[in-house]
């Protein structure tokens, strides 16, 4: 494995070759767009009040070595996910039997669930929902084999705001044009190669996605030009990743698209009598749209609704004829919790979704073990693990929460629960750590390098346009379904978190071995 036969790589480079490689790097991301907007404890606002500075984005020197049969593996997988997370978005009767185990105890999922629930008091008047997913995974060897053959394990399955799809095709393509003008040296010839290197082509595949829903909702019913809309946060610094899907989408498919920060929602878009969404851009205000397509990039955090009015807007768009991406049912599906849920051995749940048994095989091996907190058998024993510092140092504890910086790790679990009523420990579920063969690379991220040891984390995008069941069947079907590319996620290896936007880790592309 690359643990073992690639001990000398990323090579040593002399102070002319990291120069060479450094200064093509920086203008290359740049004139890209691989970049962000800085953060405030790298220039200070009063060094750029208006704003109009960008940075290179966090990036590893070298694509990091990735085992070819687990990273094609992994996007083989991605339509038979699409299929099983669209499936359990539909099936709103089982994610009410996961949301009740939770409803009491995190006031974020029940808020969510009261949402849907008032906007199904009205009726649901868009059958069609969009998923642009990630499921991330890491590579995982057995260490009780003397020759371990490395597998793929998931880390989480996201469905909203799946982030990076727009700086992931720069960074392979950062790579390979490096590759191009010689900037890595000789002795990774055999390694780095036009072949070895894999291209996301993630940025366009998920424009293609919000293209497709686009489509499929259908002529204006008001006359006035249509348009996608993009959710976002007030701050946000990851902005040139939107851009990127927001660029394609224009150039590759003539759709228009708005950024409407969450907390405007209400001032710039009204709901007609039969609820089809307008959206006013408060700078053209002379014309305004209707909406076909709301993109969220914004609405995953309880952060993001610090008023109540906050909520009011998320059940306001929900409510509309726009398509969504996600729709609160595919925002629930996206829970840890269902994770744990399917995860569990021998449960019936994954048949329920994916009635073809070899379909189910093959996404079941990507499952790592997964346990609840609750009053159940294996919770109880799990709550006993989890309670222990020795045991505990093999596990991850995580609650019903998304972007990062969530988690309780290892040694940290038995002090945490320890703190917590016993009542909340069913709000989280314990994991199993996946364990990666050490790797070693170098980051660029402001402007200083960082080499060392480091983890790499897969994410395979994938695009799923659905229309939901009516009456008793419940179906549904599947429009449009495809793998949309990958991301590369590297941080130092002493890092339990790996969130680039929070801080950790970097975007880097795959050196397929
Ligand atoms: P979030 O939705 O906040 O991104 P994740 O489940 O992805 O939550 O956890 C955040 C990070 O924690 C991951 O990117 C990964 O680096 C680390 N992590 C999570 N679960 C595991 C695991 N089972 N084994 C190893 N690392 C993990
Ligand atoms: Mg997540
Ligand atoms: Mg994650």
């Amino acid at each position: 494995m690359t643990s073992k036969t690639h001990n000398n790589y990323p090579p040593e480079l002399s102070n002319e070759e990291e120069s060479y490689l450094l200064a093509n790097l920086k203008d290359w991301s740049i004139t890209h767009g691989l970049a962000v907007r800085p953060a405030t404890s790298f220039v200070q606002t009063s060094q750029d009040p208006s704003g109009v500075l960008a940075t290179t984005a966090p990036v590893t020197l070298f694509p990091s070595l990735f085992p070819r049969s687990c990273f094609e593996e992994g996007l083989a997988i991605q339509r038979a996910y699409n299929e099983l997370y669209s499936a359990i978005a539909r099936d709103e009767k089982w994610l009410q039997g996961i949301v009740e185990e939770l409803v009491d105890i995190d006031d974020f999922v029940a808020k969510l669930w009261q949402t849907h629930l008032a906007v199904k008091e009205e009726g649901y008047v868009q059958d069609l929902s969009l998923g642009l997913f990630r499921s991330d995974y890491m590579v995982h060897e057995d260490p009780s084999q003397s020759n371990p053959t490395p597998g793929l394990k998931q880390v989480e399955f996201n469905t909203i705001a799946s982030s990076f799809g727009g700086l992931s095709s720069q960074v392979s393509a950062l790579h390979r044009h490096l590759l191009t003008i010689n900037a890595y040296p000789s002795s990774t010839s055999s390694l780095i190669t036009a072949d070895t290197l894999r291209q996301s082509k993630s940025a366009s595949s998920l424009a293609k996605g919000l293209a497709a829903a686009h489509k499929a909702y259908g002529p204006s019913k008001t006359s006035r030009p249509l348009c996608v809309v993009f959710v976002v946060q007030d701050s946000e610094r990851n902005v040139f990743d939107q851009r990127h899907l927001e660029y394609a989408l224009l150039e590759e498919h003539g759709v228009r698209s708005f950024r409407l920060p969450f907390g405007e929602t209400r001032s710039h878009t009204k709901l007609d009598a039969d609820r089809t969404l307008i959206y006013t851009p408060p700078n053209l205000p002379s014309t305004s749209y209707e909406v076909t397509t709301l993109y969220f990039r914004a609405g995953y955090s309880p952060d993001d609704y610090p008023n109540e009015e906050d909520w009011v807007a998320r059940q306001h768009l929900e409510k509309s004829r726009a398509i969504k991406c996600p729709s609160i049912l595919t925002h629930l599906a996206g829970c840890k919790k269902v994770q744990q849920v399917l995860a569990t051995p021998h449960s019936p749940h994954l048949k329920r979704f994916l009635p073809d048994a070899n379909v189910a095989a093959q996404v079941l091996t990507t499952f790592a073990p997964i346990y609840p907190l609750d009053n159940s058998e294996a919770g109880t024993d799990a709550r006993k693990l989890a309670a222990d510092p020795t045991s505990a140092s093999k596990y991850v504890l995580k609650p019903q929460r998304e972007g990062g910086g969530n988690n309780i790790y290892r040694k940290a679990i038995p002090p945490f629960l320890e703190k917590l009523p016993e009542t909340h420990w069913p709000a989280y579920i314990l994991m199993e750590m996946i364990e990666p063969p050490p790797l070693k690379n170098a980051i660029l991220r402001n402007g200083e390098l960082h080499r060392g040891g480091v983890i790499c984390e897969l994410g395979v995008y994938g695009v799923c346009l659905w229309r939901d069941g009516s009456g008793e069947e419940q179906k549904g079907e599947i429009l449009e379904s495809w793998e949309a590319g990958y991301l590369l996620r590297t941080k130092g290896d002493q890092s339990e978190e790996g969130g680039v936007a929070a801080g950790f880790g970097a975007v880097d592309s795959c050196c397929l071995v």
